[in-house]
């Protein structure tokens, strides 16, 4: 198991943001503790304009590296361009590793599913995840992949980007109404790609009971009609039940049932290739073990 994981991330933070460098120190902090895990520490990678522009327009790369296009939630930091390369370099360089037949987690902040082709939002700059489905269609010649993100909020950049692509399955259980407000059962993709967007919103106070049902009654079949080459987690811990963000119940260990569930439809269709990258997670210590859970069932 490999953790991709450097200072190229933690460098930049924001009075009162939550999403803020504590995050990743907590949870390096826990994994650190847990000395009986064999878990190799990697840095980032590089992360040159032609991967960026893959899934995002020429005037969104020229703005973010202006320092321009920020919102209230999205600041803008001295510097911001470089950390959100280093973000995308880590889901790059995480690729590479599990080219190589290794397991990886990319444990990284700015998050990415927010992000559009052509717009920062929700703390996102630059869609690590998206940009990491395009490589693989590409360089790794695999053109259908699987996007699991049971991120709390809806990513609605990642669906967007794939949105008229039927070569990439996503998949998005979420709280709704809430932040960003998309993500309704009914969008399904556009064109050919319709029935390739699959949206499980759930109320706040959704708990375990709702997130496995969604991953066993709807993920799982559609996974298994779809038949992915590569499986992508948008890993947010922001329905942990101790989330300072989110409204739903989720424990520590329901993300250890959900990674299974992922895993072996990662090893059903494609011999267990799987990369998984942090997106949110909010209350530290609800992050930390959830992260653990998370990396102590792909480490099984
Ligand atoms: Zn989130």
């Amino acid at each position: 198991m490999r953790i991709i994981t450097d200072e190229g991330c933690t460098g930049y933070s924001h009075p009162g943001h939550p999403e803020r460098p504590e995050r990743i120190f907590a949870t390096r902090q826990r994994l650190r503790t847990q000395t009986e895990l064999p878990i190799t520490w990697s840095q980032s990678g590089p992360c040159d304009d032609a991967a960026i522009l893959r899934a995002h327009t020429t005037e969104h790369l020229a703005r973010l590296s202006k320092l321009e296009d920020f919102d209230e939630d999205t600041p803008s930091y001295p510097n911001l361009p470089a950390y959100a390369r280093a973000s995308v370099g880590a889901a790059l360089a995480a690729l590479k590793a599990a080219r190589a037949g290794e397991t990886v987690f990319s444990l990284m902040r700015p998050p990415g599913h927010h992000a559009t082709r052509n717009r920062a939002m929700g703390f996102c700059l630059f869609n690590n995840v998206a940009i990491a489905a395009r490589y693989i269609q590409r360089h790794h010649k695999l053109p259908k992949v699987l996007i699991v993100d049971w991120d709390v909020h809806h990513g609605n950049g990642t669906q967007a980007v794939f949105d008229d692509d039927p070569g990439v399955f996503y998949f998005s259980v979420h709280q709704h109404p809430f932040y960003p407000g998309t993500g309704t059962a009914d969008e399904r993709g556009a064109g050919k790609a319709e029935g390739t967007k699959l949206n499980v919103p759930l109320p706040a106070g959704s708990g375990d009971t709702e997130y496995r049902r969604a991953f066993v009654e709807q993920l799982v079949p559609a996974a298994d009609r779809f038949q992915p080459d590569f499986v992508l987690v948008s890993a947010g811990f922001d329905a942990h039940a101790d989330d300072t963000l989110g409204g739903m119940r989720v424990t520590t260990q329901c993300y250890g049932d959900l990674t299974r569930i992922v895993r072996q439809i990662a090893d059903r269709h494609c011999q267990g290739r799987l990369v998984s990258v942090l997106e949110g997670g909010y209350g530290l210590d609800g992050l930390a073990a959830s992260v653990e859970a998370h990396l102590r069932v792909l480490l099984d």
